[in-house]
C-alpha cells in the first residue's frame, strides 16, 4: 500500500483582487470537509497573508505561492524571496509552471535553483513539468519530461527529493478545455514514477505524490484521479470557483 498524499492544489494565477481572493478562501473554508486529501491554495503574492489567516484553523488546507526568487535577498527589484513567503505562512511554492517556462523563459537550471532555495527555507516545491503538443505529436513527450524532471530535481538528496510534489501538466491541456485522457495521464505518471525509482529507489518513488494538471474539472476529476499513479490534481480555471474546487476535492 502506498502512503503518498493525495493532493488537490488550486493555481489562481493572476486572477482575483485581494477582496475576491479572501472571499474565495472563506467560501472554501466554510464547506471543506475534513479529509485525508490535502487541499492547497496557490494564491497571488499579495493575497498570501490574508488567505493564511483565513485558512489557519483548517488542518488539511495549505497555502502556496506561484513562484519565488532563487536568491536570498537584495537588489532584485520586484521579486519575492522564499524567506518573505515563509514569513506570511506559505508552505508550498509552485515552480516550473509552463507559463513561467514560456513567458518568463525559465530554464530547467533556474527552476532547479528555485527548488533548492524553496527547500532550504523549509517550504515544499510543487514542481511542474509537461510537454507541448508538437512534442507529443513527434512522440518525444517522455524524453522531454524526463529531461525536465532530471535537470530540475535529480541532483537533490533523497531526503530533499522526498519533500517534492510533482505535477505533470501537458501544456496542450492547460486552460484549453482539452484534458489528457485518463490513460495518457496514467502512462506519463507511471513513466515519471519509474524515473524516480531509478534515481531514488522504490520506497521514495512510492511516497512521491504526482498530480495531474490540465483542464481538470468536476466532471472529469474522478476518472483521472482513479488512475493508480495519479495522486490528485493541479487545478487552474476550476480553482477560481469554490463549488468547483470543492467538487474536485470530493472526487479524490
Ligand atoms: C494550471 O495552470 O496549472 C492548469 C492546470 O490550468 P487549467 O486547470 O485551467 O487547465
Amino acid at each position: 500500500m502506498s502512503h503518498r498524499k493525495n493532493i488537490v492544489a488550486g493555481n489562481w494565477k493572476m486572477n482575483k483582487n485581494y477582496e475576491e481572493g479572501r472571499t474565495l478562501a472563506r467560501e472554501i473554508v466554510a464547506k471543506l470537509k475534513p479529509s485525508e486529501t490535502l487541499a492547497i491554495l496557490g494564491a497571488p503574492y499579495i493575497h498570501l497573508k490574508g488567505v493564511s489567516h483565513i485558512i489557519s484553523d483548517i488542518n488539511n488546507l495549505h497555502l502556496a505561492a506561484q513562484n519565488c526568487h532563487q536568491e536570498e535577498g537584495g537588489a532584485y527589484t520586484g521579486e519575492i524571496s522564499t524567506g518573505m513567503l515563509r514569513s506570511v505562512g506559505c508552505d508550498y511554492v509552485i515552480l516550473g509552471h509552463s507559463e513561467r517556462r514560456d513567458y518568463f523563459e525559465e530554464s530547467n537550471q533556474l527552476i532547479n535553483a528555485k527548488v533548492k532555495k524553496t527547500l532550504a527555507d523549509g517550504m515544499l516545491p510543487i514542481f511542474c513539468c509537461g510537454e507541448k503538443l508538437p512534442v507529443r505529436e513527434a512522440g518525444d513527450h517522455e524524453k522531454l519530461v524526463a529531461q525536465q524532471v532530471k535537470e530540475g530535481l535529480f541532483d537533490l538528496s533523497a531526503t530533499d527529493f522526498s519533500k517534492v510534489v510533482i505535477a505533470y501538466e501537458p501544456v496542450w491541456a492547460i486552460g484549453t478545455g482539452v484534458t489528457a485522457s485518463p490513460d495518457q495521464a496514467q502512462e506519463m505518471h507511471a513513466f515519471i514514477r519509474s524515473l524516480v525509482v531509478d534515481q531514488y529507489g522504490e520506497e521514495v518513488a512510492d511516497a512521491t505524490s504526482i498530480l495531474y494538471g490540465g483542464s481538470v474539472k468536476p466532471g472529469n476529476a474522478k476518472e483521472l484521479f482513479s488512475q493508480p499513479d495519479v495522486d490528485g490534481g493541479l487545478v487552474g480555471g476550476a480553482s477560481l470557483n469554490a463549488a468547483d474546487f470543492l467538487a474536485i476535492m470530493d472526487a479524490m
